[in-house]
């Protein structure tokens, strides 16, 4: 598929803060010490405390902050990136990220972590990116990204949420996939792994 448009949420789609919610939250004392488990685990444990949503939210803008560079990348993804290279595909990412955090005294830039990350990580500024700076959105509400991707004329568009793809004006030509399994039914394909995604997008 030669210069096809494909857009990519950021959150739990291209960048993985498993590990990292698990930490925070153990170095926190927020979850006991050998405690173990995924961000939705750790955010369900939290707010089935008293309190606990603030202390989510605390935790959320410490990760995806400060705690950002020991996130991982999602496996599969560099070679999704490679596959839209070689294809000459175009490829942006296209996020709902709020410059600030909740509960963050911080006050850390989310938007200037997550651009480090990218950069960090090669997906941008290398000699072989995909994607430039410039292909990079963070808008401040859902609305503003689903017109943001309407607005970039994309062929495809990849995202953990479903929610996205279910909202009225999300423009309905573009291929929906949903990065995940156990999806309830909705507009889009639910698909697992970045390898079966690749399959889905340059092989079928
Ligand atoms: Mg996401």
């Amino acid at each position: 598929m030669s210069g096809v448009r494909i857009g990519i949420d950021f959150d739990n789609t291209i960048i993985c803060y498993d590990k990292v919610f698990a930490a925070a939250a153990r170095q926190r004392g927020l979850v006991p010490d050998e405690w173990t488990g995924s961000k939705t685990d750790v955010r369900e444990y939290l707010r089935s405390k008293p309190g606990g949503e603030l202390a989510w939210q605390g935790l959320q803008g410490w990760v995806y902050g400060k705690g950002i560079g020991s996130a991982e990348i999602f496996p599969g993804v560099a070679d999704f990136l490679d596959a839209c290279r070689r294809s000459s595909a175009g490829v942006c990412i296209v996020s709902h990220k709020t410059r600030f955090g909740h509960q963050d005294a911080d006050r850390t830039d989310l938007r200037v972590a997550a651009r480090d990350w990218i950069r960090a990580s090669g997906l941008v500024g290398a000699d072989n990116s995909a994607l430039t700076v410039n292909d990079v959105y963070f808008e401040d509400t859902q609305a503003a990204k689903v017109e943001r991707l309407a607005s970039l004329d994309l062929d495809v568009f990849i995202d953990d949420l479903a929610d996205v793809f279910e909202q009225p004006h999300f423009p309905r030509g573009i291929k929906s996939i949903l990065f995940g399994s156990n999806a309830r039914p909705g507009p889009y394909k639910a698909i697992a792994s970045w390898a079966e995604i690749q399959h889905e997008v340059f092989a079928a």
